[in-house]
């Protein structure tokens, strides 16, 4: 899921909560549903995004309100007179899927790339300013403060095919199978055109869409590429659903040639999926998933090849040194945290925030100079940042009457031990959790919240210490509503079995893996006298 912006920003992109809607500007990177989902709620203008992406959207949803959205292309830059800031945003290719987009906003709260989904090469990051752009291992003129940067696949680090190069397997499969006299293209995603029109290019022919089953892929097909699109069932190639169940699917068709003495159909898949999830499918074991370069069959009669809508983890490491943005967060949750990637462990981690820092200014918070500083060059601030408890358990910013933003004064309550990281908290979402605790605490401003989220070590243990000082301010409240009770510091010592039964369930409802337990020192020790007792 696509994370919020930050609440010093004016504007959201690719979210559509409550939260988004008290935002002044919206932003839509690209019409993939996981990007758009919630915008049928969503009644505030405007929505900035291709015609093409409008388009697309309103296929998916016709009943949407068209008024709502105004078009930047790419290459276009809008200036818009915020009451706030005034800023500009211009729009890049992201190379993920027809009209997708990149956008980059300059303003007073400094200069954001938000790269939505994509596939960065080189030809993407050289359209974008050259002050923005390392040369010969020479930082840029004008570094980027803050890139939000998909990391879908920043776990990946095998090397994945370029487009062309899997467009290229696909054709090759198909001329290997000439008995086949029907094609399955599993290409129903919205960014699998261009395998499409390669193949009717390639084979002469177009491709079957079942406009009555299908009409919402036929729809989106005939908006981007209507020339390769037939309704003659006889054709040789099929477009054959992505999901659900294709492995059944696909087994059955095989199936049911073979009982009608039928030449065996090929199916195709070409997407990253495969290789990067569907462990349960893959029959050729680890080892044949590395073969990138080449289709791979699996168990169920299914031709794999890699065709990745997404930068792999080499890509992302590559863009980031070309970039050299100061700070860099992941778009979406959870599946890679940008704190993963190596140029942030090397770059972005280890600095420090000073009062001047515009971070603040991004997260809205008014920075009292010699507490922060203070606490920014305190002994025990040794690797990460520390940043207010208010930018965490703060209530939102509101939305006047006049559609102004009345922001809350914002003191600095630090304290010592405190620490919390951008990573760790656009990873986890926790500006989210704890606007469900502000809007509890609304009348309690000022009572103390302390939160810790520790970096992921990479045994992948989560550490989050909550303290919560006074009565009541959110573990309790939250055991009211839910009728339960939270201890608001059992969650202290990072292992779940002293987390409260609310706070797993809501870990479990956040995707993100409730920490698992850290082992016993004492019965570490213990085991350890144990096994020197045996031994003598
Ligand atoms: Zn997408």
């Amino acid at each position: 899921m696509p994370i919020e912006m930050p609440r010093g920003l004016p504007f959201s992109v690719d979210t559509w909560s409550v939260r988004s809607q008290m935002k002044r500007h919206h932003f839509l990177t690209h019409a993939h549903k996981d990007h758009s989902s919630g915008i049928l709620t969503h009644s505030s203008f405007p929505i900035y995004c291709t015609g093409l992406t409008k388009s697309l959207l309103l296929n998916q949803y016709p009943q949407l309100d068209e008024s709502l959205f105004l078009r930047i292309e790419v290459g276009q830059s809008i200036f818009i007179d915020d009451p706030d800031c005034e800023f500009t945003v211009t729009a890049f290719d992201a190379n993920h899927c027809p009209g997708a987009v990149m956008f980059l906003f300059e303003g007073s709260f400094g200069s954001i790339l938000h790269t939505g989904d994509c596939r960065l090469t080189p030809e993407c990051l050289y359209c974008l300013p050259e002050k923005y752009i390392s040369k010969k291992g020479i930082q840029p003129t004008h570094r980027l403060d803050y890139v939000f940067l998909d990391c879908t696949f920043g776990k990946f680090r095998q090397p994945l095919p370029c487009k062309r190069s899997s467009i290229q397997q696909v054709i090759n499969c198909i001329w290997k199978h000439p008995a086949a006299t029907v094609v399955y293209l599993t290409c129903d995603l919205l960014g699998q055109e261009d395998i499409m029109v390669s193949v009717s290019q390639a084979f002469g022919s177009k491709i079957f869409v079942d406009k009555v089953a299908n009409p919402e892929l036929f729809g989106a097909l005939n908006l981007t590429v209507p020339e390769i699109l037939t309704q003659d069932e006889s054709s040789r190639f099929h477009v054959f659903d992505g999901f659900p169940n294709l492995y059944k699917r696909a087994a059955a068709k095989l199936a049911e040639a073979k009982a009608n003495s039928q030449p065996e159909p090929l199916i195709v898949r070409a997407s990253a999926q495969w290789y990067a999830c569907d462990e349960e499918y893959s029959c050729t074991g680890s080892e044949g998933k590395l073969r990138f370069d080449t289709v791979v069959k699996d168990l169920y009669g299914v031709w794999h090849v890699c065709y990745s809508m997404h930068s792999s983890r080499e890509e992302l490491e590559w863009a980031l040194q070309l970039l050299a943005p100061r700070w860099v967060a992941s778009t979406t949750t959870p599946s890679c945290s940008a704190m993963e990637l190596d140029y942030v462990k090397k770059h972005c981690l280890a600095s420090r925030l000073t009062p001047g820092d515009p971070l603040w200014k991004l997260l809205d918070i008014r920075v009292d100079g010699d507490d922060v500083s203070t606490q920014c060059t305190g002994k025990n601030s040794p690797v990460v940042e520390r940043v207010p408890a208010e930018m965490v358990g703060g209530e939102s910013p509101t939305k006047s009457k006049n559609g102004s933003f009345s922001k809350l004064p914002c003191t600095l309550p630090l304290y010592e031990g405190q620490t919390v990281t951008l990573f760790g908290r656009a990873r986890l979402r926790i500006e989210d959790s704890f606007e469900k605790c502000g809007q509890l605490v609304s009348d309690k401003i000022g009572r103390e919240l302390q939160v810790e989220i520790a970096r992921e070590e990479e045994s992948d243990v989560v550490k989050v210490k909550q303290q919560v000082e006074h009565s009541s301010v959110c573990g309790e409240e939250l055991s009211e509503k839910d009728g339960s009770k939270v201890s608001s510091s059992g969650a202290a010592s990072g292992s779940s079995n002293n987390l409260g039964e609310n706070l797993k369930r809501y870990y479990r409802s956040m995707n993100v893996p409730v920490p698992r337990p850290l082992p016993s020192l004492l019965k570490l020790l213990d085991n350890h006298k144990r096994r020197t007792k045996r031994r003598f």
